[in-house]
């Protein structure tokens, strides 16, 4: 056998092509033998390949694998939550992030190892309810609680945690991923709102009552003084001699009638005093309109004033505390009276307007014919203790924009085309779905 037939028979050995020797078939041709190693070697090499290019692939999916590893390390390390993994077959926390230490004061360690339940740092008055919800949470795999722990060094903090599940492919929970926050300082500024409300409405009423005082008495004055007149009837017929007694009865029943009056007015002087609480409750604008109205008639009729009512009807009702929304209409139509006597220009016009503004909201608008403002004027209009007047205190316009805004509306102004300034707000519908119209 030549060396070149030796060669090739050995690839072809290597290759599995060689013929089966016990077999008593013709040889192959070399040129054939040649053909059917190359396709097996270009088979070979193709097939190495493959397998290199699943091993790089391989390793690619485990660099990728480690880097996306480290991202979420990084990731659980450096956010402001704590991240939080608990095994629902295991019963335990498997992964918390560093952050847990500098919020709860403990080590992590302590949590996995559970030498601390971490139960143990909640707060005992919100303990049934996130143990309960907690509870909830190991069937559905949801949790979002808000509640106090207490660290070792005594400090109590609010924390808003909550947790979502991972599932495997037949949908069971088997893992809660979760995020938990220190939320102490907002809890804090929503303590320091809500104390400032309480503030604002004792106060509203407070200013409420002094603002329509004089009002007040001028109304108490009435009956008291038809009182008067009609007890000084009485006495005159009385000193007359012969008297039929049942002449008296209109003039008595008018002197009680008068102070029932007197006393109606009374009642509702002290109930603007009274310490209330904010409440917020369907009102209907235009009635509160009326009420106010009715209380500074005086002071529109005294400036020349003529009064304007457009008042959508039917209005929906507002969700509003009443008290708080009266105070923000008396000092806009205060103001509006103020700019308008400071003007010879006639015709002194002050105009009310309700409409409803889009599906949620209804707004109020207070126009009037006064000097109105300049440009830079109006930009500062609403910064507490801005004010053109030599009296002024400046704070009615930044108390009302907190009245309207913490009652969830808005307030602004705007200059008319031809003079005056309207300034506008609004304040959300009662109940959008429901018909809760203003009767
Ligand atoms: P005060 O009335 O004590 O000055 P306000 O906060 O009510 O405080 O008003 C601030 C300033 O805004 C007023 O001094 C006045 O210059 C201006 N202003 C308010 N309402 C009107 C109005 N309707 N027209 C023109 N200027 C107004």
């Amino acid at each position: 056998m030549s060396r070149f037939r030796f060669v090739l028979a050995r690839i072809a050995d290597i290759a599995g092509v060689a013929p089966n020797r016990d077999e008593a078939r013709p040889p192959l041709a070399s040129d054939e033998l040649e053909e059917r190693v190359q396709t097996r070697t270009a088979e070979l090499i193709a097939a190495n390949q493959a397998l290199e290019a699943q091993i790089a692939a391989r390793v690619q999916v485990e660099y990728a694998l480690r880097d996306s590893e480290e991202r979420f390390r990084q990731l659980a390390e450096h956010i402001r939550e704590v991240f939080w993994v608990y095994g629902v077959a295991e019963e335990r926390l498997l992964y918390v992030s560093p952050t847990y230490e500098e919020i709860w004061g403990h080590p992590v360690q302590s949590l996995l190892d559970r030498s601390l339940e971490w139960m143990e740092a909640v707060h005992p008055d919100d303990r049934p309810r996130v143990r309960a919800a907690h509870f909830e949470k190991l069937e559905s795999g949801a949790f979002d609680q808000e509640y106090r722990i207490i660290r070792p060094d005594g400090a109590v903090r609010w924390i808003w945690d909550r947790g979502f599940p991972i599932r495997d492919l037949s949908g069971h929970v088997y893992r809660i991923a979760g995020l938990a926050e220190d939320i102490t300082a907002r809890k804090l500024a929503e303590d320091q709102l809500r104390r400032q409300q309480v503030e604002l409405a004792k106060t509203s009423r407070l200013s409420l009552a002094v603002e329509m005082a004089s009002t007040l008495a001028h109304e108490i004055n009435q009956p008291l003084a038809a009182i008067v007149a009609y007890a000084q009837a009485c006495l005159g017929l009385l000193h007359k001699d012969q008297i039929d007694p049942r002449a008296l009865t209109g003039a008595l029943e008018e002197i009680v009638n008068q102070g029932l009056r007197a006393g109606g007015i009374i009642r509702h002087l002290r109930d603007l005093v009274r310490r209330h609480p904010a409440v917020q409750t369907a009102i209907s604008l235009n009635a509160l309109i009326h009420a106010v109205i009715h209380y500074m008639q005086l002071e529109l009729r005294q400036a020349g004033v003529a009064l304007r009512l457009e008042l959508a009807d039917p209005l929906p009702m507002v969700l509003a505390d009443d008290i708080q929304v009266q105070l923000v209409v008396l000092y806009l139509v205060r103001n509006a009276i103020e700019a308008m006597s400071e003007t010879d220009e006639e015709p002194r016009e002050l105009t009310l307007r309700t409409t409803v503004d889009g599906s949620s909201t209804v707004l109020t608008t207070v126009r009037d014919t006064g000097r109105g403002l300049g440009e830079e004027a109006t930009v500062r209009l609403f910064q507490p203790f801005f004010t053109t007047k030599p009296d002024g205190m400046g704070m009615s316009l930044s108390v009302s924009r907190s009245i309207i805004e913490s009652q969830g509306g808005r307030l602004w102004a705007t200059a008319n085309p031809d003079r005056g300034l309207s300034f506008h707000f609004t304040l959300p519908i009662h109940s959008v779905q429901g018909a809760s119209f203003a009767p």
